[in-house]
């Protein structure tokens, strides 16, 4: 994988809060209001998360399952880790998935799956020119948070749902990486006063974090930030959120947004 350009594809970009009977209407697309699950493929083999809608994000974005090596999980919520749909990315394949968790997440054995605990602020070599690093995300400790650093190909690519703020250990980790995608928990809307500030992003949080980044070097002035993990019920319809956002330099995810690496 070091020649040329990677494809990437937001596979979901719902928090938990998608709406059934809008998914069930978009059956076969992907839709701008009609949000799903979390998750991300970064090639053809690599995919971040693997939550209730992974298969069937898949299927409508034409990847392939075969072709899956790699899961990262950013924690084991049921919205990022459905434990049927990596047991089917997993079967009949020659060699075992590997399952990328947090350092001390503990997974049940899974038939044909090689569960891998990062270490936090190590360098793993995924496949040739990608590698992956795992810092300590601010959400809910039962779930075994961890956001996800991959250098691709030399580009860099922060994976950062779910979660609010930046852990002090993270930004350590962090400092100066000059990131050139940093995808961020927008859980809530744009308002203040969310009780969920503890576990997740809301726009003006983001807002304040974007200059204390660039302080700490974690992003630089070309860095893309993209907003995910994006709650239906706590915002604005897609285009608006996106014309909001536009004049703080963000960019909005959709299902099936995809961009190269
Ligand atoms: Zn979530
Ligand atoms: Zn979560």
């Amino acid at each position: 994988m070091n020649s040329g350009k990677i494809p990437c594809a937001f596979l979901g970009t719902c928090a938990a809060d998608f709406h059934l009977l809008k998914i069930t209407d978009c059956a076969d697309r992907f839709d701008l209001n009609a949000r799903r699950a979390s998750c991300m493929l970064i090639g053809e083999s690599l995919l971040i998360d693997c939550g209730m809608h992974a298969i069937d994000s898949m299927r409508i974005a034409k990847a392939d399952i075969s072709k899956i090596t790699d899961i990262f999980l950013t924690h084991t919520h049921a919205d990022h880790f459905n434990r049927e749909n990596v047991e089917k990315i997993a079967e009949n394949k020659k060699f075992p998935v590997r399952l990328w968790c947090r350092q001390d997440a503990i997974i049940p054995p899974i038939d044909n799956v090689e569960t891998v605990n990062m270490k936090e602020g190590e360098y793993y070599s995924v496949c040739e020119g990608i590698n992956a690093m795992s810092v300590y995300a601010n959400h809910d400790e039962d779930s075994f948070p961890q956001h996800i650093l991959f250098n691709v190909n030399g580009k860099k690519l922060l994976y950062a749902t779910d979660g609010a703020w930046l852990l002090s250990r993270a930004c350590k980790h962090l400092k100066n990486k000059l990131i050139d995608y940093y995808i961020i928990d927008a859980t809530c809307g744009d308002y203040v006063g969310d009780y969920r500030f503890a576990a997740h992003n809301s726009i003006p949080m983001i807002r304040l974090m974007l200059p204390s980044l660039k302080a700490n070097g974690i992003i630089g002035d070309e860095t893309k930030i993209i907003l995910t993990h994006i709650a239906p019920s706590l915002h604005k319809p897609h285009e608006q959120i996106c014309r909001v956002t536009k004049a703080d330099g963000m960019t909005v995810a959709y299902d099936g947004m995809t961009f190269e690496l």
